[in-house]
Parts: structure tokens; C-alpha cells; sequence
């Protein structure tokens, strides 16, 4: 080894020395809930992605405006529980930050995390896991640019940058949405249409999300473009569905603002109807492009099953479905209970969950357009009876608004889903303080792979707050 390649251990690392693009040999000795190897270096704890406990490895130290993250360059001795990672590009990629583990590690981090924030209100179920942890992602999102030598690629962004990282297949999505995509990319070179540059606003392509049928197997290709001027559009239209004829719609999105949002707001129907349908748990769902539907659509089954187990309904309960999207759980929960009213806030996900409705038959489930917090202060300001809360909110959790209506409404049973137990936990804290109990606690692998987890939480209003 050369001096300049020298690398020193993090032991004797202290000294604020110019740090970017350093490289060291680390000893790793623990790892944080989102399964990021933790070194100390230069006085600092350090996460870095693709380390795990007990291992030995070189490093690159980034440094960041704000903090320093680091790369693994070479792993020098490996721990028990690392396994050889399906995808080459899983190190680099955002997408899947736990390829590397075994799925029983991948088990137990997710457990230990759940078990950190919310065991202290009782035990955590095992986690739900999948059988086959791969391919199962139904929404599929690439981005389009020029790579090397000016060709044109689609992928992933690099983890903590705007670069994308070429990507010809992956593991964890639907694998028909990676041949539409690489057609869509030999499409673009064949009829010179352009990707979008965000930098400088120019080109017409900049991503493409394909939404799958897992059960009905149809499919949905929204291409997401700098403006309505399509060129080639015709032609590009024909040849996507001549070498894909199990498309079954083409919608164009218009996006030309500098946002991390893919989706903009207008949008034409190029193609078929601008929806596809599904079928979970027994019940047709029409799901739009705008729509929020569980991208894991194997393991939201065996999510709403524990829900509809949980709430152990008689049949007589009135139940609000709050963040109900496209109706899903409302619709599922539906024949075992007397009424149910589902509360959403997007247009699109209403007017799908009103259609899925009607498709199924299903007569007693009203939706209403509205933020639920306000709507369910509104429905206590107006004395009305409800047995059981179901709510699935957004990452961020719900709103105080919320939590009070809760607590105005006093419904015995509330069952609170979500993918994100920081902010689950945070609003679970407050409703224990307002009278409710924690039961049961079931975390579920809804995203292999990942460190995302999803928890449904069990709450009981105490029989002396009655
Ligand atoms: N329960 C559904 C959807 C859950 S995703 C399912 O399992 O498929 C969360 C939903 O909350 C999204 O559809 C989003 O549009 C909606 N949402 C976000 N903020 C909201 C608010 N303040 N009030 C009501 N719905 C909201």
C-alpha cells in the first residue's frame, strides 16, 4: 500500500483534520434502528450504510453541510448474519438499505426498533414477515437522465445525492415494470426524445411510475414529462403498446417544477381508461395514478386480516376508517360491521373509494372528502356515535386536532396502522395520556430490504373513562 492510501485505524482518529474523501479502517460496534453501522470518528458518531456490528472495514469518510456520513470501501472481516446481496448496485442505492443482511437480522432490527418505542406500553409481536421477500413493490418509479457517453438511463437516485444509478433490474419490484422501462429507454434514443434536465428545465422525460395489478396482473404506465408537447407521441404510444400489449393504460403527468415530488398536477389519459383495478382480500379497488395504494399488496393482506382480528367487531359497530385512500380497509372491514365512514383528503382517492363502492356492492360505507381531524371534530361537535377508530395516516403521523377528536368522540376501540413508529409512537403517547390503553403491538415486514417497518397498534379506552 502507498502512503497516500495509508489508512489508519478509528481508534487513534481524533485530530480535526481536513476530512473529505479520508479513508480509514473502522471497527464497527453497534448499528442504529435504521440498520446503519455507528463508528466513532473525530469525536463524532458516524452512520454507515452496508456496515454491520463486528465488522472491520475500510471507509470514506462524506462530509455533509451539516454532518458526516462515510462509505464502506472494502469490508476487512464480515459478521455472522451478512449475506451477498441480490442486487450489485444495493450499496450505493437508496433504495434498500438492508440487502446485506440476513432476513433474520432484518427481523430483529425492525423488532428491536418497534420494541425501543413502544415496548414500554407491553410485549411486541413477532414481526410479520414475507415468504418471498423480493419483487414485491406494485409502484415502480424511475428517473430518467444521461449517463456516461451521453446515453440515456433510468434509475435510482444514489443514496444521499441527485445522481441517478443505472438501473437494468430490481429485486424488490414488479419485474415486468423493468422491461417497460428499459423499452421506454430504447423508445427515447429510436424517436430522440430528450430527458428533462432539472438543472436547466430542458428535455421532455423525467420519470417514469408503472403501477401493477398483483392479482389482476394490469398495468398502468404514467410517464412524467416537462410539458404537454409530446414529440413523437403517436409513435411512441404505438410502439410501448406493440412491444407491451399487457399495458392496459398510458397516462401523461406534466412536472416541470424543481420539487422531489414526481407526480405534478395536471394530467391526460393517452391510453385506456387512467386506471387499473386490483384485488386484495376479496374486494375490487380501482386505483388511479394519483391514488395511494399499499405498494406491498401480499403483506397488506395479511395486514388489514390482523386489523379485522384485532377490532374483533359483533357486527353492530359504527367504524371510521380515517386516511382511508381508495376505501380499502372500509371496504374490507365492510360486511363485518353495521356502517362504516371513511374520511380522506385527496379528490382522487374519494371519487376511487366512492367507485370501488359500487364495484363490490357494498352499501354501507359513505366517504367524505376532508382533512380528519377537522371532520372527525365536526362529527364530535355533533354528538355522533362511533365504536372504533381505524386510522392509517401519512409518515407524519396525525394531527393534535385529531387527538382531540379522538378524545371528544371517545370511540372503545382504536386501531392506529402506520409506517412510521416514531410518529406513531409520539401520537399513541397522547392517547394513553387521554384514557386509552395499549394492547396488542404487531409489527409487519411491509417493505423487505428496507428499514422501513409497519406497526398496527391495539387501543382500548380504560373502562373508569367511560
Ligand atoms: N388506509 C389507506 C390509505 C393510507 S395512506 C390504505 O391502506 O390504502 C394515507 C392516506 O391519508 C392517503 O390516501 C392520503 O391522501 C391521506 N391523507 C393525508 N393527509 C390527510 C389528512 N389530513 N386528512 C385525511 N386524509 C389525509
Amino acid at each position: 500500500m502507498n502512503k497516500k492510501n495509508k489508512v489508519k485505524t478509528n481508534k487513534k482518529i481524533t485530530r480535526k483534520a481536513p476530512i473529505k474523501n479520508k479513508r480509514m479502517v473502522v471497527e464497527c460496534q453497534r448499528i442504529d434502528d435504521a440498520g446503519r453501522g455507528i463508528v466513532e470518528i473525530y469525536d463524532q458518531e458516524v452512520p454507515v450504510p452496508n456496515l454491520l456490528a463486528g465488522e472491520r472495514a475500510i471507509i470514506e469518510v462524506i462530509k455533509k453541510p451539516q454532518h458526516l456520513t462515510a462509505k464502506v470501501v472494502k469490508i476487512k472481516k464480515s459478521a455472522p448474519g451478512r449475506v451477498k446481496p441480490k442486487c450489485h448496485l444495493a450499496a450505493d442505492c437508496g433504495g434498500c438499505q438492508l440487502q446485506h443482511m440476513s432476513a433474520a437480522m432484518q427481523q430483529e432490527l425492525k423488532e428491536n426498533a418497534v420494541k425501543k418505542l413502544l415496548g414500554k406500553y407491553g410485549p411486541v409481536n413477532e414481526i410479520i414477515t414475507m415468504d418471498e421477500p423480493y419483487d414485491y413493490r406494485n409502484k415502480i418509479h424511475s428517473t430518467f437522465t444521461y449517463g456516461q457517453g451521453g446515453k440515456i438511463i433510468s434509475g435510482m437516485y444514489e443514496q444521499h445525492s441527485h445522481w441517478v444509478l443505472p438501473v437494468e433490474r430490481c429485486y424488490i419490484q414488479d419485474p415486468v415494470a423493468d422491461q417497460i422501462i428499459a423499452t421506454i429507454r430504447s423508445l427515447m434514443v429510436k424517436l430522440r426524445i430528450k430527458p428533462f434536465n432539472e438543472d436547466t428545465g430542458e428535455g421532455f422525460m423525467r420519470h417514469v411510475l408503472i403501477r401493477t395489478g398483483q392479482q389482476s396482473r394490469q398495468i398502468m404506465v404514467v410517464l412524467v414529462a416537462s410539458s404537454t408537447e409530446f414529440p413523437q407521441r403517436n409513435n411512441f404510444i404505438s410502439a410501448l403498446l406493440k412491444k407491451h400489449s399487457e399495458i392496459n393504460t398510458i397516462v401523461l403527468n406534466i412536472n416541470n417544477s424543481k420539487t422531489n415530488l414526481v407526480l405534478g398536477q395536471e394530467q391526460q389519459v393517452l391510453y385506456g381508461e387512467g386506471f387499473i383495478q386490483d384485488t386484495l382480500c376479496g374486494c375490487v379497488f380501482q386505483i388511479s395514478a394519483k391514488s395511494f395504494y399499499q405498494v406491498n399488496p401480499i403483506q397488506a393482506e395479511k395486514l388489514y386480516r390482523k386489523v379485522i382480528e384485532m377490532a374483533d367487531f359483533k357486527g353492530t359497530e359504527v367504524v371510521l376508517d380515517a386516511y382511508s385512500g381508495i376505501g380499502t380497509i372500509a371496504l374490507i372491514i365492510s360486511s363485518h360491521v353495521s356502517r362504516v365512514i371513511g374520511v380522506e383528503l385527496s379528490r382522487t382517492a374519494v371519487k376511487d373509494a366512492i367507485k370501488n363502492a359500487k364495484l363490490n356492492q357494498i352499501e354501507n360505507v359513505r366517504f367524505y372528502r376532508g382533512d380528519a381531524g377537522s371532520t372527525m371534530l365536526e362529527m364530535a361537535k355533533a354528538r355522533k356515535s362511533i365504536d372504533t377508530v381505524i386510522l392509517d395516516p401519512p409518515r407524519s403521523g396525525c394531527d393534535e386536532r385529531f387527538l382531540t377528536a379522538i378524545q371528544e368522540l371517545k370511540p372503545q376501540k382504536v386501531i392506529y396502522i402506520s409506517c412510521n413508529p416514531v410518529t406513531q409512537a409520539r401520537d399513541i403517547a397522547v392517547l394513553v395520556k387521554g384514557g386509552y390503553q395499549v394492547g396488542e403491538i404487531q409489527p409487519l415486514d411491509m417493505f423487505p430490504q428496507t428499514h422501513h417497518i409497519e406497526v398496527v397498534v391495539e387501543l382500548q379506552r380504560n373502562e373508569y373513562m367511560k
